[in-house]
């Protein structure tokens, strides 16, 4: 029997276990069940696929996601691997051929959990006795968590009908009480629970201020040309507008937000999915489930909502291992948007904590530190400077605004806690503006005694401020600012406030690029677009999306190798025999004409 490293390198083509795999994949052969927290994009599929394989049994495994399930299933069929897969998007015929496939032996079936808990379906696969049933996106299943689906509840019911069976749950997000509830759920508590890091250092951290969102974006995306992204907006109206905009610059952006209708969706969905060059511009209408693991870039023009939604959302970013991008613009209108948001919402406990995770978010934009090191801080991580992020590779200068920060708050005290930032910038730069005379505002004592700093300074420093909780924005009182008892204490003497001079307005990316980044040498560029465009040709001929041919690593890695015979090519990671087999010969032909091209020269 081959061992798991052996089906690893003979099934999937990669060479080597990614941190965790190895020690799941072992507990899982050995009969344990395993509930597996990992991030997205850390590899949680082969972690049962490869146990799948070697096992003598048939693998259930249940999926909520139609989509998602289609992909895995023709990425494992183009690896070689023979799997089923029977759910309500396919018709009666195809569902009764699927059902041979298993009767003749597949290695693993994808279920829906509807689909499974049937009595009909439970019966069937009694009489086949399942060596392992896999519940993925495995949260689903508690009330603890966000995304409690009621069809899942129902496979708690699995490890009494199923005694005999390994059961096996992943998850990208579970909390420690959500953790726990599902390992009793799913197979009450008899089982091992592995944890692993939220760590993804090929994910490039910038945070900037947010000043003029076309030629920061545009700024962003000018060496992005040729890759996957996703631009994040909060609104239907702003997605819209952002979509049109890049593409008046000639950019193949697809806009998709919960306005349009499930149709329209769709195809937007399937273009990104099978399209190289496209960028996607959305609200959080848009990710769950996507599984496209060459996304090269996340930018996000308005504030999430929390840093979990941050990490989820940059997380859809090169899921391949290859070096990604994200950028998250900010501003003070965001912060106050979002806190309105959460005004709207729930009961009383549910905004305190609402508020709570907003402000880690904001903590986490004012950082001077390293940017991994505070979220994975954030996910209880420790870690030491990355030298990836915008703070490593330009530390921010820290000053010290205890003075100016006393001004400022005085100028919101004196207005009686009403105003805007806007409003009250003006009071301190002495600018005599209708609501300034009206008010009388230019008699007050900080009138004009912070003209030396623009006005885009002082928004920046304002909101430095409320991230750091010396001010909070009143949502009853129309976003006015007000004084916390931070804020109080300071005006009063007490404590201090230092701040982040000069606030970087463009990310300083130039400066920024290490040479171990570069995709390729720049000689090899055309040709790994030569070695894209011929992959879109493949996967489009086969209806599967473009990475299922191969991920951009493997591509990468080609082009930069240049293998001149087959064998030289199986070395390649992510190049197994069959897909050897199937593409290795087109792929080695470009190869060696892009190579006499070049000698012609
Ligand atoms: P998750 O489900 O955890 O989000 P996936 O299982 O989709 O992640 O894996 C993300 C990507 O990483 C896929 O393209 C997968 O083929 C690749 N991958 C997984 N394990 C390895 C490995 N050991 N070496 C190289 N690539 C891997
Ligand atoms: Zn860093």
């Amino acid at each position: 029997m081959k061992t798991a490293q052996q089906v690893l390198h003979d099934v999937f083509g990669y060479s080597a276990f990614r941190p965790g795999q190895e020690e799941i994949i072992e507990l899982l052969t050995a009969g344990e069940n395993v509930l597996a927290v990992m991030p997205t994009g850390a590899g949680k599929s082969i972690c049962y696929q490869i146990p799948a394989v070697m096992a003598a049994g048939l693998t259930i495994v249940v999926s909520p996601l139609l989509a998602l399930m289609d992909d895995q299933v023709a990425a494992l069929r183009t690896n070689g691997v023979d799997v089923a897969c029977i759910h309500s998007g396919l018709s009666r015929e195809q569902n009764v051929l699927e059902w041979q496939r298993v009767k003749s032996g597949a290695k693993l079936l994808y279920l829906s959990p509807e689909r499974l808990m049937t009595e009909r379906m439970l019966n069937a696969l009694a009489a086949l006795q399942p060596a392992m049933f896999v519940v993925d996106e495995a949260h689903c299943i508690s009330k603890w968590g966000a995304s409690f689906r009621p069809d899942y509840e129902q496979l708690s019911r699995l490890p009494d009908l199923f005694p005999e069976s390994v059961i096996a749950g992943f998850t990208a997000t579970a909390d420690k009480a959500t953790r726990s509830d599902i390992a009793t759920k799913l197979f009450r508590g008899r089982g091992r629970t592995i944890v692993h890091g939220f760590d993804r250092p090929n994910l490039r951290l910038t945070v900037a201020n947010k000043a003029n969102w076309k030629s920061q974006l545009m700024g962003f995306l000018e060496d992005k040309t040729g890759q996957a992204g996703i631009v994040y907006c909060l609104s239907r109206k702003f997605t819209d507008e952002v979509a049109m905009y890049l593409k008046e610059q000639g950019l193949n952006a697809i806009p998709y937000h919960a306005g349009q209708s499930a149709e329209q969706r769709k195809i937007n969905q399937d273009r990104f999915m099978s399209e190289d060059a496209v960028v996607m511009i959305a609200t959080i209408a848009f990710g769950m489930g996507i599984d496209k693991p060459d996304i090269r870039y996340v930018c996000h023009l308005n504030l999430p909502g929390s840093m979990e939604a941050y990490y989820q959302e940059i997380g859809r970013a090169g899921r391949d291992g290859a070096s990604a991008e994200t950028l998250l613009l900010h501003s003070l209108g965001d912060m106050g948007l979002r806190r309105q948001f959460i005004a709207n919402e729930g009961d009383e406990a549910h905004r305190r904590r609402e508020h709570r995770r907003l402000d880690a978010l904001l903590a986490y934009c004012e950082a001077a530190e390293c940017r991994r090191v505070t979220l994975l801080a954030y996910f209880d991580e420790a870690s030491g400077p990355c030298g990836n992020c915008d703070n490593c590779l330009s530390p921010p200068v820290v000053g010290n605004g205890t003075v100016r920060a006393q001004a400022l708050l005085s100028t919101v005290r004196q207005t009686g806690e009403m105003f805007g930032a806007g409003h009250i910038i003006d009071v301190l730069r002495g600018v005599e503006s209708q609501k300034v005379l009206e008010r009388r505002h230019q008699n007050l004592a900080t009138f004009a005694t912070g003209k030396q700093w623009p006005k885009d300074e002082w928004m920046i420093f304002a909101r430095q401020l409320v991230a750091a909780g010396f001010l909070g924005i009143n949502i009853q009182k129309y976003g006015g600012l007000e004084l916390s008892d931070r804020g109080r204490a300071l005006l009063a003497g007490e404590g201090s406030f230092s701040y982040r001079e000069g606030g970087k307005i463009r990310p300083e990316r130039k400066a920024a690029k290490k040479k171990s980044d570069q995709p390729v040498e720049s000689g090899d560029v055309s040709l790994l677009s030569q070695l894209k465009k011929l992959r879109l040709g493949l996967a489009r001929a086969r209806n599967v999306p473009a990475y299922v041919v191969f991920p951009d690593s493997t591509l990468i890695e080609m082009a930069r190798a240049r293998p001149t015979t087959l064998d030289d090519m199986s070395g390649i990671s992510g190049i197994g025999p069959k897909k050897l087999k199937e593409f290795g010969p087109t792929f080695l032909r470009a190869i060696t004409e892009a190579d006499s091209q070049a000698a012609d020269l």
